[in-house]
């Protein structure tokens, strides 16, 4: 499909061809139903086949334990930064939070809302572009659980070294989702919005540890309580049965292409390419991020000025490299290469770099 774009977009964004192509092939007949499966019951054998798979494929390309449950919620990553606390805070515990950057902001604000949050670790003096060590953690007693953002989208850096620490890990792994292995034994939950690595955007993939399940905090709304959502895996209610549909797709992709180690390589080769491209540019193009800390789905950098800045994204969109604009709240570049988005995009794109540097020094 010679039409497709270069889309660097950072969620929603680039999903796998083959899986576009046999959506929209089986999209209006659905295996002989003469409907869609979006017109149907979300109760019929139809949906319940692809949901079921669909939770399957998420343990197993996860490489989850068998004390793990997957949860298909919607709300997206945000809401699970309120349904966390209000879950696992019971009165009396307190919770770590690793404020890594504007996510990890916004996990602690709503948190805030339901219990006593403390931040166990700040990158706030380092303008966030490092994520912690282990060593400088402040994990205080009685801490039901740490939270940490795997990757911050925004400032394009990335967790390296999984705390080392005495207390239950949950992580917000929105933006790195399923690209490099989940050490779950730390991990009491994992969450994440599917929109970035997994499939179109509507509801969050939350895996729970089962055990705490007898724990929570059952004073809350229904909908809300993930004791009830695993007692009825996931259809408490009309669940969006197309991202399910699609989240199938995509984890059947993965599995097919390889999974987390062929992700989490593809991932080092294409992020290796740009940072490379970067660091060999003579401080032409600089990227403010910690080396250890570089983000392998997000790459953040800046040009020698504002303007140098604005003429590379209106050539670069002439030139199909789309999305490569820095978040509003930051500025800058930058490059989100999530899962889906093959190398020749990001070949393209340092390419691009090199002749625009040349034209441009
Ligand atoms: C995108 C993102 C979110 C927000 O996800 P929604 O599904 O839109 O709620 C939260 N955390 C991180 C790290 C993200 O990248």
């Amino acid at each position: 499909m010679s039409n497709r774009k270069h889309n660097f977009s950072a969620g929603p964004c680039t999903l796998p061809l083959s899986v576009l192509e046999e959506a929209q092939a089986e999209f209006v007949d659905y295996q002989g139903a003469g409907m869609s499966l979006i017109e149907m019951s979300h109760r019929g054998k139809h949906f319940d086949a692809v949901a079921n798979e669909a939770m399957t494929l998420a343990l197993e390309v996860a490489g989850a334990p068998d004390d793990f449950s997957v949860l298909f919620l919607q709300g997206g990553a945000l809401l699970q930064f309120s349904m966390v606390p209000m879950n696992l805070l019971t009165p009396g515990s307190q919770a770590g939070y690793v404020n890594s950057g504007t996510w990890a902001k916004g996990a602690i604000t709503d948190a805030q809302a339901y219990g006593d949050v403390y931040t166990a670790w700040d990158g706030a003096g380092d303008n966030f572009t490092r994520m912690p060590r282990s060593s400088e953690l402040e994990v205080r007693d009685n801490t039901r659980y740490l939270h940490i953002t795997s990757n911050e989208t925004i400032g394009g850096i990335r967790i390296y070294e999984w705390p080392e620490v005495d207390v239950p890990l949950v992580g917000d792994m929105s933006s790195d989702y399923l690209s490099r292995p989940i050490p779950w034994e730390k991990f009491d939950l994992v969450y994440g919005g599917v929109q970035k690595n997994l499939g179109p955007a509507g509801m969050a993939v939350v895996y729970v540890r089962k055990s705490i399940l007898e724990k929570t905090n059952r004073d809350i709304g229904r909908y809300l309580r993930y004791d009830i959502q695993e007692s009825k895996g996931s259809m408490f209610n009309t669940p969006p049965v197309f991202t399910i549909y699609m989240l199938g797709k995509v984890l059947k992709w993965m599995k097919a292409e390889g999974g987390i180690p062929a992700m989490e390589a593809r991932a080092a080769e294409k992020a290796g390419l740009l940072y490379d491209t970067i660091d060999q540019s003579g401080g032409y193009y600089n990227c403010p991020v910690e080396v250890a800390s570089r983000s392998h789905m997000n790459v953040v950098f800046r040009l020698p000025s504002e303007e140098l800045e604005a003429k590379f994204l209106a050539e670069a969109t002439a030139a199909d490299l789309l999305n490569l604009k820095g978040h509003r709240s930051v500025g800058g570049c930058r490059a989100s290469i999530y899962n889906a988005l093959p190398m020749a995009s990001v070949t393209a794109l340092a390419d691009f770099m090199q002749a625009f540097q040349q034209a441009n020094g």
